[in-house]
C-alpha cells in the first residue's frame, strides 16, 4: 500500500507530496509540531498534543490554520488512510510561504499543514526497552524557549549525531548551572534512594512533554513520590534508575550515562513498571 501524506487540503501520494520552496518553515524554521504516538489505530493522548499545539501556534503568534477539531479530524484520517495501527503520527504548522523576508507575511498567506503517519515495529521498540539505552551529555545551546515546539530542531540533531557516535541513543543537555534541563527529543527522570522519582519542574527551559504530565498522574495513581527539581549528572550516575519519556518512546530506560552504569546496568524495577502501565494511564482516542 502506498503511503498517504496531508498537505494543505490535499491526501497525495508520498512521492508526490511537497510544499513551497519558500515556506518559512524552511527557510525560517518558522512552524511547529506535534508527535502523538498510535497505537492499536488509535491516537495517544490527542487532547494534550492539540492543546500544545495550539499553545505553540500563539506563543508564536501563528494563526491556526483551521479549527483544532479540524486538524484533529485531518490526524485521524491520516492514519486512517495508511491503515497504521501502530506508529507515530507527525504534524506540522509553518506560517505558510512568501517572499523570503523576515517580516512575518500578511494574515491572508495560508499557513501550510504537512501531516504524515507511519506504523513501525513494536517489537524493536520493546527490544531496546528490554535492554535500556545510553545517554550522552551535552551543554545547552538551545535558544531560551524550548516550552514551544517548534521545528527548530539543529541543537537537538547536532546532540543526537554527537551521542551516536559515542554509542548513545539520547543526548541530555546540561543547563549552565550544571543541571539536566531535558533530553535533546524525551524529558529526563531519575529514581533516587527511597523510590522517589525525579524530574525537572516545567520552565521555559524545557518541553512540557505530554507524556511527561500523563506519567505524572500515573505516578499519583501508583503511589509513587515525586520531586520536580533539577538534577545534575552526577546524581543521576549514582541514582538508583534512570529513564526517558516521549511520545515516540513512552517510558524508555537509561541504563549508562556519560559512560558510568545507572545501578546493576539494567532497567530498574519502578521505571520497568511504569513503561508496562503507561498506556493504562493515557487516552486514547478512538480514530
Ligand atoms: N523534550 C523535547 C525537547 C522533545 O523534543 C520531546 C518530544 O519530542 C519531549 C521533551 C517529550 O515530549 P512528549 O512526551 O510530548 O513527546
Amino acid at each position: 500500500m502506498s503511503r498517504i501524506v496531508y498537505v494543505n487540503g490535499r491526501y497525495l501520494p508520498y512521492a508526490q507530496a511537497g510544499v513551497h520552496v519558500e515556506d518559512r518553515g524552511f527557510q525560517f524554521a518558522d512552524g511547529v509540531y506535534e508527535v502523538c504516538e498510535v497505537r492499536s489505530g488509535c491516537l495517544v493522548d490527542e487532547e494534550p498534543h492539540m492543546a500544545r499545539l495550539g499553545r505553540s501556534l500563539a506563543e508564536l503568534a501563528i494563526p491556526p490554520p483551521m479549527s483544532m477539531a479540524a486538524l484533529a479530524h485531518v490526524m485521524r484520517e491520516t492514519v486512517r488512510r495508511n491503515r497504521v495501527r501502530d506508529g507515530l503520527l507527525y504534524l506540522q504548522v509553518t506560517r505558510g510561504a512568501g517572499p523570503r523576508d523576515f517580516a512575518y507575511p500578511p494574515p491572508e498567506v495560508e499557513r501550510t499543514v504537512v501531516c504524515i503517519a507511519r506504523p513501525r515495529a513494536l517489537e524493536s521498540l520493546e527490544a531496546q526497552a528490554t535492554q535500556g539505552i545510553a545517554v550522552k551529555s551535552l551543554p545547552d545551546i538551545r535558544w531560551r524557549r524550548s516550552d514551544i515546539k517548534t521545528v527548530m530542531l539543529l541543537p537537538a540533531c547536532l546532540a543526537k549525531e554527537a551521542a551516536r557516535k559515542e554509542g548513545a541513543q539520547e543526548a541530555w543537555f546540561i543547563d549552565s548551572d550544571g543541571f539536566v534541563t531535558e533530553g535533546a527529543s524525551s524529558n529526563a527522570w531519575i529514581v533516587v534512594d527511597g523510590g522517589t522519582v525525579i524530574t525537572r519542574q516545567i520552565a521555559p527551559d524545557i518541553l512540557a512533554g505530554v507524556t511527561r504530565a500523563t506519567l505524572i498522574e500515573g505516578l499519583t495513581r501508583q503511589g509513587i513520590s515525586l520531586m520536580e527539581r533539577p538534577f545534575r549528572i552526577s546524581e543521576a550516575q549514582s541514582a538508583r534508575e534512570a529513564f526517558i519519556t516521549s511520545a515516540t518512546n513512552t517510558v524508555m530506560p537509561v541504563v549508562r550515562i556519560d559512560g558510568a552504569a545507572i545501578g546493576d546496568g539494567k532497567p530498574g524495577p519502578i521505571t520497568r513498571q511504569l513503561r508496562s502501565k503507561f498506556h493504562q494511564f493515557a487516552a486514547t482516542s478512538v480514530g
